[in-house]
């Protein structure tokens, strides 16, 4: 496909060529990642132009459960997901849980969803009202089925999913969206970041946050694990997340500066350049500079409005 094309240049394949953990499987749409004993990330490659996953993801394999990170793509990925669970973890999905709301990450979850045995789907619920709202139930019934049954995650504090010989935490933030949550395993050193984190991959704005952007992904970062999944591209360690922080700061130094100059997003966007130390990341979209120079003018507009508020 043309639009994979675009993105085959040789600085792409270079960041994309070298996976960190033990190969268990390697598909046009992505590949699966040994991230641990029973711990599976899913890297999508959607810059090949296939998008049967598109947004990364993960498979955590427990004595009595398996639980399944993202809803992919498409249900041709969640399917795929589905299969690689039992090849490699001995059964099916028993916990779906999903980052937010975008279709990337969601629009594939119908295919968890078997007449029989649906696994448990975990969201909160503005991710589950954003998703629910769009599924007629007369053309999908058993994706439909699978939303209405979700249960919700809190979003005051981290939430435990017992898997027998493992726990996972599912950690809510916001910034990304108004509702993100991590799969985090503290034990393993391993964190899901959802699209919170990007490597190698200019970040989506879209719905974003951007203050509260940085005060997670800082969080997050904290903690310090050795293993970061993010939302998309490479897998990430330390210095990945050093990079990325030192990337959304710049974003935020551009941003700052149209706000205070009087800028449209369009002019930030079109003044915006990648720092040096990035410039062959992937930009998925080309509105994806203004997306981020919008969010950061909008929020930077609605702290002026409160301040001047009686
Ligand atoms: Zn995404």
């Amino acid at each position: 496909m043309s639009a994979g094309m675009a993105f085959a240049t040789p600085g792409v394949l270079r960041r994309w060529g070298t996976p960190r953990g033990a190969l268990a499987a390697d598909e046009p749409w992505g590949r699966l990642e040994e991230v641990g004993s029973g711990l599976w990330a899913l890297i999508s490659t959607p810059q090949t132009g296939d998008f049967t996953t598109i947004s990364n993801g993960g498979i955590v394999a427990g004595r009595r459960g398996v639980l399944i990170y993202e809803g992919t793509g498409s249900n041709e990925g969640a399917r795929w997901m589905a299969e690689q669970a039992r090849m490699l973890a001995g059964r099916g999905p028993t916990h779906v849980v999903i980052s937010h709301h975008h279709g990337d990450h969601t629009a594939g979850a119908g295919g968890f969803a078997p007449p029989e045995d649906a696994p448990n789907l975990r969201v909160t619920a503005a991710t589950r009202d954003r998703v629910a709202t769009g599924i007629d139930a007369a053309t999908e019934p058993d994706r439909a089925r699978l939303w209405a049954d979700a249960d919700l995650i809190d979003v005051d504090r981290p939430t435990e999913i017992d898997l027998g010989d493992r726990t996972v935490v599912v950690r809510p933030y916001l910034g990304h969206t108004e509702s993100d949550v991590t799969l985090d395993l503290p034990e393993d050193d391993v964190t899901w970041c959802g699209d919170l984190v990007w490597n190698g991959w200019f970040p989506n704005y879209t719905d974003a946050r951007p203050t509260r952007l940085s005060e997670t992904v800082r969080a997050i970062q904290g903690d310090g694990r050795k293993i970061y999944v993010p939302g998309h591209g490479p897998l990430s360690g330390a210095s990945e997340m050093t990079t990325y922080v030192s990337v959304i700061d710049h974003v935020e130094a551009a941003g700052r500066a149209a706000f205070a100059a009087g800028m449209s997003a369009e002019e930030a966007a079109a003044a915006y350049a990648l720092p040096d130390a990035v410039s062959d990341w992937v930009i998925f979209n080309p509105q994806f500079f203004e997306r981020a120079m919008r969010a950061w003018i909008r929020e930077l507009g609605e702290g002026r409005d409160l301040d001047a508020a009686p």
